[in-house]
């Protein structure tokens, strides 16, 4: 099963990722990872990959793409794999096309996790974490025992500026318009299917397993 993908931050991407990685035993691929393995390997894209990192430059489409063949062509990508954070653009999706035909390989669905844009709203600005032992806590989804207290070491619990509702709204803005040419592109393939992910983690996850039918 080879599957790709997709959700806005806050859809609950992560948690899906982890039960089709159990449940369909695929490896569960994110772009950070894939990167850093490597980078680690030091195989020469790794190395270029490095170096424009390190100078704090995007890396260039040929080399992402290179390192999303190294990973893909690993023998624990045999049963498939699920793909996260890759592709971003329309040439990426285009080049991993030809990529995964010269494998020998097509995708099987793209998986869209989809939640209203208000509805993410509230579930990443309702984020806090204590500053003290960086537990995480959610205002609503998993409140501290006491409301603003750290259950660990009584710390005052902080909103990073990231969960603030302005840079929430802008950095979700900025997601839709780079993935909405994707999904268009997907849709037209015919791979795409769209789980609603607004609902319990449960129930999300049995609508991924009646969608995803081989
Ligand atoms: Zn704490």
């Amino acid at each position: 099963m080879n599957l790709i993908l997709m959700g806005l931050p806050g859809a609950g991407k992560g948690t899906q990722a982890e039960k089709i990685n159990d449940k369909y035993n695929i490896p569960h691929i994110s772009t950070g990872d894939m990167f850093r393995l490597s980078i680690k390997e030091g195989t020469d894209l790794g190395k270029k990959a490095k170096e424009y990192m390190d100078r704090g430059d995007l890396v260039p489409d040929e080399v992402t793409i290179g390192i999303v063949k190294e990973r893909l062509s690993k023998d624990d990508c045999k049963n498939g794999f699920l793909l996260d954070g890759f592709p971003r653009t329309i040439a990426q999706a285009e080049a991993l096309q030809q990529l995964l035909s010269d494998l020998g390989e097509s995708i099987d669905y793209v998986l869209h996790v989809d939640v209203p844009e208000e509805k993410l709203v509230e579930r990443l600005t309702g984020r806090r974490i204590c500053p003290t032992c960086g537990t995480a806590y959610h205002i609503e989804f998993n409140p501290p025992k006491v409301e603003g207290i750290c259950d660990k070491d009584g710390s005052q619990l902080i909103q990073r500026d990231d969960d603030k509702a302005e840079t929430v709204k802008r950095r979700l803005a900025v997601n839709i318009e780079q993935t909405k040419p994707l999904l268009d592109f997907y849709q037209e393939k015919g791979y795409l299917v769209t789980v609603n992910g607004n609902q319990e983690i449960d129930d999300v996850f049995k609508d991924i397993q009646q969608k995803l039918v081989k």
